[in-house]
C-alpha cells in the first residue's frame, strides 16, 4: 500500500519500493505493483513522478 504524505499543502503517494513520489495514489500503486515485480522500475510510470 502506497504511503501518503503531504508537503506544502499537496499531498503525494510514494511508492514503498522506489520512493518515488506520485500526484495520485493510483500511479503509486501502479509504480509499487510493477517495482515489485520485475524489481525495477518502469520509466512510463516514472516519468510521472514528482519531486518534493
Ligand atoms: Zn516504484
Amino acid at each position: 500500500m502506497a504511503n501518503e504524505i503531504t508537503r506544502k499543502g499537496k499531498t503525494c503517494s510514494i511508492c514503498q519500493e522506489c520512493g518515488f513520489a506520485y500526484e495520485t495514489k493510483e500511479l503509486a500503486e501502479r509504480c509499487e505493483a510493477w517495482c515489485r515485480s520485475h524489481n525495477s522500475c518502469n520509466i512510463d510510470i516514472t516519468k510521472n513522478a514528482v519531486k518534493f
